[in-house]
This record gives C-alpha cells, structure tokens and sequence, in this order.
C-alpha cells in the first residue's frame, strides 16, 4: 500500500516494521462531550484503513486512548478544564461525565460500523506508565521542574517541527486553541508532562508523583498507551490534521527522547469536516452527532457513504443538500444490491479480479471513492447475480456499508400497508387491472377517467399500478 506521509511529506510505500504484521495507534475522544460527525469522519477513515490493511493480509494490532483525563498542555491553556466544566454542566463527576460520554462515542462509532478497537485505554488507567515516562525523561535531561510542574524542553530536541513543518521563527506554543503565556517555561513551544501546581486547581482526579499530588499533561498519555501496548516501535499513528500540532510533535519528541530511536515511521492524518461556520468542533455549541442525523431520519450508514466519497486528505464540507445526495446513493446501491438473485454459482475467479483492482485503486494513498467505483463497476458487469453479491460481500470487508444485510432487511420487510382512506382507489384499480384482463376496455378506461375527475392519476408500470394525487 501507498500512503501519504505526514513526516515524510510524500506518499510512501507503506513498509512495517515487521513483516505481516502491524502496529497502529488512534489519537481517541476526549470524553467531556459527545462526538461530533466531524471527529468521526476521522474515525471512519482510520476505519477503512485499518480494515484495508487486514484485507491486505496484514494482522494489523489496534490501539486507541481515551482522553478521560490530561487534555492540558501547558498553564498556557485558556478557558476552563473541559472535563470539569462537562462534569459541573452535567452535576456529575468528572469519571461519569468521561465513562458517560465514551459509551456514547463507541454507540456513535457502531452505527457507522466502526470496529472496535483492539485495545481502548482510558488514560486514567496507565498513570503509573506516564510516571515512568516523565522521570525518565527528567533523569535524561529532557524534563525540567519550574513553578511546581514538569515540562519538557524543546530546545533540547533535533528537528522539534519536522512533523509539522513549521520553523522555530514561527514561534509555536504548545496548547490546542488559544493561548496564555505560560511563564514557568524556558522555551514557548515547552509543555507540561506533569501538574502539581495549575491555575486548573478544582481538579478532582489527581495522583501521587515523585513531585508531588498532581495528573498529566495531554501529551503524554498516548506515547504511554503506545509504548505499553505496542512497544518500542510503532508502524501508524493517526488522527486528525489539528493533531499534527502540538499534540504529535510533542509526542514524537517525548517518545524519541525517552527511547533515544525513532519511534513511528508514518504519520497518517484525516482533513477536517467543515460546516458552513468552518470547522466543526465541540467547543461551538450544539453538537451534529451521528445519533442526531439518525433522528432526523438519515441511515448513518449514508453518513459513511457520503465520507468514502471523498478523499481523506481533501477537507470535506458537510451539507444536508450533500447529505441528502448520499442519502439517494445509498439507498439506490441498496436496492441495486437487493434485486440480485440469491444462490447459484460464484465465479471465483471474477471475485479476485475485483479483490485485486479494489486493493490496486483503493492501495494508492487510500481512494476510496475509486474503491467505490470498483464496486459499482462490478455491479454493471455481466458477471453472476451470485458473483455480484460475493463481490460486494468482499469488498464490504473494508467499506463496511451494510450492503447486504441492508438489502435482505429490504427485501424481507413487508409490503407497505395501504392507507384505509386510499382503499377505495386502489379497490378501482384491481377493478381496472381485472376489466383489462377480461378484455373489457370501456370499464376500463371509465375508471381512469372517474379517478382523473377526482385528481387521481394512475401510472401504470412493469410492477403494477400506482397513483398520485393531485
Ligand atoms: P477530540 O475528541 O477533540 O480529541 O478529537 C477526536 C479526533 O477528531 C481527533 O483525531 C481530532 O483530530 C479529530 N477532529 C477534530 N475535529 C475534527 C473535524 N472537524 N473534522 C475531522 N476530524 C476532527
Ligand atoms: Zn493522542
């Protein structure tokens, strides 16, 4: 497989560590608030590329985090802890606030057949790991205590920006939205590894540490998740681009500091989805959740859809015109899927064909909308009905839209029940149907012209006779 690179800068042929097998970590939640359809475009396409890699033949290991504590960066950081206002918004704990809004992720996630992680972590559990990490670092001369916290020291690192590509002119500061000086710090891009002392004070969740009663800094929680479940050498990291900075650099700088090695060979990072205020976030007010779309009537499933049509690196704007156009496409690949036949032969054969241009086109750089034609093209081939739904089976593997269990719900839900106040004409048209086959064309054409005379039109079809009203 090709994949852009966000170290690199370039697509690279994506090479693991060990061959067959691959290590991959998922930037997760941060539990204060549901997720918004734009964090699970990000997660949708983790998704495919997950299940692409399996379809490839890779046994690919899964990790993801969940940021219930530790999404403070620095001092610098302005506003309110999240999870504490979440927790006093809600008058629940800040552990109910973040246990609350996990189910709700991974029920969000499930709706648009996300698989569930190998390993999900809450941060909270590994904060023994994150001590380890943060003395080391200390012992290495990375860390340094000032005003109570630990922080880490940029300066001391080669190639600090190589992942985001910014210059040291451009002065970063470490923190996710606005920032505050933080004046405990040597350099502005330093952040805390470690609390004691903040301006966060009401904090509920706190530990032990060699320096004192305290909690973690963002960053550190997932170079900790990593290294525990994955080790020393990580394939893929991912997430969405505003993780590139700070929350990545910082991680690749504390990782290769700890480890003295490189730590993970490729970057993989998912455009944001904007609205028409720009990008969606959890911070703007109301929240366009997938449990939300699916009140409104949307199939999530047509969520999904309508994010395999476009490319991963490409921002998407989402609309409900755009979703609506989704919404069609579903549902016509759904009925196109349900009239092909069940049972017969399976050219086994053509299934591979297909197999291979999809793993070819979908291979380069992870174009799904490509894979997305691979299947369509298989669907107008002259192939098998059984060969068809062998195909879309296998290709499903990855785009994981439902197609066949939506098409057999489909095709077994009973015929839609005729309105009582409608009996009377769909009585005249089987009256009609009945006078046609008797040859009896007057009776006929009388009971279309009565129905017409009351604004009913009939419109005659393959399937039988429908009608609209005027
Ligand atoms: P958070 O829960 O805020 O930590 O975000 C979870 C994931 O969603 C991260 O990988 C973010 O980079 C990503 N993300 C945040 N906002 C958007 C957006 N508007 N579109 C796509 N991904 C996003
Ligand atoms: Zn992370």
């Amino acid at each position: 497989m090709k994949l852009y690179n966000t170290l690199s800068k370039q697509i690279d042929e994506f090479v693991p560590n060990e061959p067959g097998k691959v290590k991959m970590y998922t930037c997760g939640p941060t539990v204060y608030h549901y997720a918004h359809i734009g964090n699970i475009r990000t997660y949708i396409m983790e998704d495919v590329l997950e299940k692409f890699l399996r379809f490839s033949g890779y046994d690919v290991t899964r990790v993801m985090n969940v940021t219930d504590v530790g999404h403070l960066s620095s001092d610098g950081d302005t506003g309110e802890d999240k999870m504490v206002a979440g927790a006093k918004r809600e008058h629940k704990t800040v552990m109910e606030i973040a246990k609350f809004y996990e189910k709700a992720f991974f029920d969000d996630c499930a709706k648009v057949n996300i698989k569930y992680p190998d390993i999900v972590q809450p941060a909270t559990g590994c904060i023994d790991e994150f001590i380890t990490l943060v003395g080391g670092l200390i012992d290495k001369g990375f860390g340094y205590i000032a005003g109570g916290n630990v922080y880490f020291d940029t300066s001391k690192v080669k190639d600090y920006y190589a992942l985001s590509g910014h210059s040291t002119d451009e002065l970063m500061v470490g923190v996710r939205d606005d920032v505050d000086e933080d004046t405990n710090k040597r350099n502005k891009a330093d952040f805390v590894l470690w609390f004691t002392k903040s301006k966060f004070e009401d904090q509920e969740l706190k530990w032990d540490s060699p320096w004192g009663l305290g909690y973690p800094g963002w960053h550190i929680e997932c170079s900790g998740i990593s290294m525990k479940y994955l080790g020393e050498h990580l394939d893929i990291h991912c997430g969405g681009v505003d993780n590139i900075f700070p929350h990545h650099t910082n991680e690749i700088a504390q990782s290769e500091a700890y480890l003295g090695h490189k730590w993970c060979n490729y970057w993989f990072h998912v455009q944001h989805l904007n609205d028409e205020t720009g990008k969606m976030s959890k911070s703007k007010g109301a929240i366009l959740t997938v449990s939300v779309l699916k009140e409104k009537g949307y199939d999530p499933l047509a969520y999904r859809l309508f994010c395999l049509q476009s490319h991963y690196r490409k921002p998407l704007n989402f609309s409900y015109d755009a979703l609506d156009n989704a919404s069609a496409a579903y549902d016509k690949l759904v009925k196109r899927v349900a009239k092909l036949e069940n049972g017969g032969d399976v050219d086994a054969a053509k299934v591979d064909e297909y197999r291979q241009k999809f793993i070819e086109k979908v291979g380069m750089d992870l174009n799904t909308s490509l894979g997305l034609t691979v299947l369509y093209d298989a669907l107008k081939d002259s192939v098998s009905d059984a060969t068809k739904r062998a195909i879309v089976g296998e290709l499903d593997k990855v785009l994981s839209l439902g197609l066949l269990e939506a098409a057999e719900k489909l095709n077994s839900a009973p015929a839609p029940e005729i309105d009582d106040a409608d009996k009377w004409i769909t009585d005249l048209i089987a009256e009609r149907a009945a006078a046609k086959k008797n040859k009896d064309y007057a009776r006929a054409d009388a009971i279309r012209a009565s129905l017409a005379e009351k604004g009913i039109t009939l419109i005659d079809t393959k399937d039988g006779t429908t009608f609209t009203k005027s």
